[in-house]
């Protein structure tokens, strides 16, 4: 096909499905295609920075670099990171990224992920990016899984691969908003398994959607561990506030 084929097609579905604004869903204007916010979200969208918690990177007051659950707890995983704060419009994003098949948004998260963690993702020298696996039905019943939407845009931005036949949801676990940090836990125990023995990955970047307690991350991290796996990192699009 040659290029202004290409370039009228291009530009019918542009008319069809025009880009929308990831939280407010307004049409966007030509200049705001590129960060994926109108310009009035683009205000009010918060990033977690400039004061987070070094373990988890969770947003914490200005002198402190320490949240508490990493004061007190601790973490399986080694470091993690996030984005945005869950708040506002960010919360009615995430919902149409998950349930709303705004995979679209993959791209665009990615793109801010790296703006601001790419040297970081750099400095680690993962060797595999690993999405939070969703239990198998629930997928199929989905129709994707928006953690692994998330990874691929990633991989193709950073040149890491995505690998997803590594480890297995095994239940479907209970929705977790209600839970605390000990019943998130227990919630968890056993809920995944690695399924390749044949690999062995010596640094692993999970990520997720939303970061809220943790306790995702953990588990995940300390199944990888247990299965060899040396360090192991997170990156989260939103972090909740606890
Ligand atoms: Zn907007
Ligand atoms: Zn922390």
């Amino acid at each position: 096909m040659n290029q202004f084929i290409k370039g009228i097609i291009a530009s019918w579905i542009e008319l069809l499905y025009p880009k929308r604004c990831i939280a407010c869903d307004k049409v966007l204007l030509k200049i705001e295609k590129e960060s994926g916010f109108c310009k009035s979200c683009a205000k009010k969208i918060r990033l977690i920075g400039p004061h987070y918690c070094l373990t988890c990177g969770i947003a914490v007051k200005e002198n402190e670099q320490y949240c508490i659950t990493c004061k007190t707890a601790g973490h399986s995983f080694d470091q993690a990171k996030s984005v945005f704060r869950y708040t506002g419009e960010m919360k009615n994003a995430m919902y149409r990224f998950k349930y709303g098949n705004r995979r679209c948004y993959g791209d665009k998260f990615a793109n801010h992920a790296i703006k601001n963690y790419g040297n970081w993702i750099k400095e680690k020298q993962i060797d595999v990016i690993i999405p939070v696996p969703m239990y198998d039905k629930k997928k199929k019943r989905r129709g994707y899984n928006q953690a692994e939407v998330f990874a691929n845009s990633l991989s193709k931005m950073v040149g890491i691969p995505v690998e997803n036949q590594f480890i297995r949801r095994n239940t479907d676990t209970v929705a977790m908003k209600q839970l605390n940090r000990l019943k998130r836990k227990k919630n968890l125990l056993k809920a995944f398994t690695i399924i390749k023995n044949d690999v062995q990955f010596r640094k692993v970047l999970i990520v997720d959607d939303i970061y809220t307690t943790g306790s995702t991350l953990d588990e995940v991290a300390r199944v990888l561990k247990d299965g060899g796996v040396k360090e192991v990192y997170g990156l989260c699009i939103c972090a909740g506030q606890l």
